[in-house]
């Protein structure tokens, strides 16, 4: 069966890049790379050359290598439709539903706009991996700057269809501010307390607490439960509509 190894690299300040090698095939990409240097030290480490750029949205920090990558390797770049002119060197254009053919594997395409207007987020099934760039990180999700508050909640109501063992390759490591802030929502949620002190022990060895799943965060991250009578009822909207609670969460966040 068709997999794809990652290898998770760590760059800037908190960004992680992922190169996504087809074990088939082997192709490889190379997921937002924020910078070139540590992406084609990767790639040399292991001999691999790289076939793809992968883009989820168009921010600096996820293109920022895009066309010196594209000039060393003549490789080609994948990115959203939907903001596809603010895409330095796109080759492919993909929107919501498309798939993506990677060697051997395949990936699902979901628009997930809110942080940006067009954000992609790219599903590995066989794989079991997401790569969702700034939209749902380790308990949090992006700052809406683009899009609505509507528009970032239906993003991640997308995501929480997928099957739970989905491993979330997220753009960032904002882990361990995010779990300050959940902590300050739901003080009481023992799956949140638990999880919270194995995230503090890795950051304190320095290790990555990325990627989480999709089950660690239907059950810990604030964002992605706002239909949720337990979460509605601890920040005093019980019964409202999900989006206006939602929009209360982020507002919080954004303000703490
Ligand atoms: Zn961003
Ligand atoms: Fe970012």
């Amino acid at each position: 069966m068709a997999h794809i190894e990652v290898v998770q690299i760590p760059v800037l300040s908190d960004n992680y890049v992922y190169l996504a090698h087809d074990e088939d095939s082997g192709i490889t990409g190379v997921v937002d790379p924020a910078v070139g240097g540590p992406v084609v030290a990767a790639l040399e480490d292991r001999g691999w050359t790289l076939d793809w750029i992968i883009n989820t949205h168009h921010h600096g920090d996820h293109t920022g290598a895009n066309l010196e990558l594209k000039e060393k390797y003549d490789c080609q770049i994948v990115g959203p439709r939907m903001e596809q002119e603010r895409i330095p060197g796109i080759d492919l254009a993909l929107g919501d539903g498309d798939t993506f053919t990677f060697g051997s594997s395949v990936a699902l395409v979901f628009d997930v706009p809110g942080h940006t207007a067009g954000h992609n987020a790219y599903w590995f099934e066989q794989s079991d991996a997401l790569f969702c760039g700034d939209t749902l990180f380790a308990l949090g999700c992006g700052r809406v700057f683009e899009g609505t508050f509507e528009q970032m909640w239906t993003s991640l109501d997308k995501l929480r269809d997928l099957p739970p063992a989905t491993k979330i390759y997220c753009a960032h490591e904002y882990t361990e501010a995010n779990l300050n802030f959940a902590l300050t929502i739901e003080p009481a949620n023992s799956k949140l307390v638990s999880r919270g002190n194995q995230i503090r022990a890795l950051r304190a060895d320095g290790k990555p607490t990325v990627p989480s799943t999709i089950g660690d965060e239907l059950a810990t991250n604030p964002f992605m439960r706002a239909d949720q009578e337990a979460l509605q009822n601890v920040v005093g909207m019980p019964g409202s509509d999900p989006v206006a609670v939602f929009a209360e969460v982020r507002t919080r966040k954004d303000n703490f």
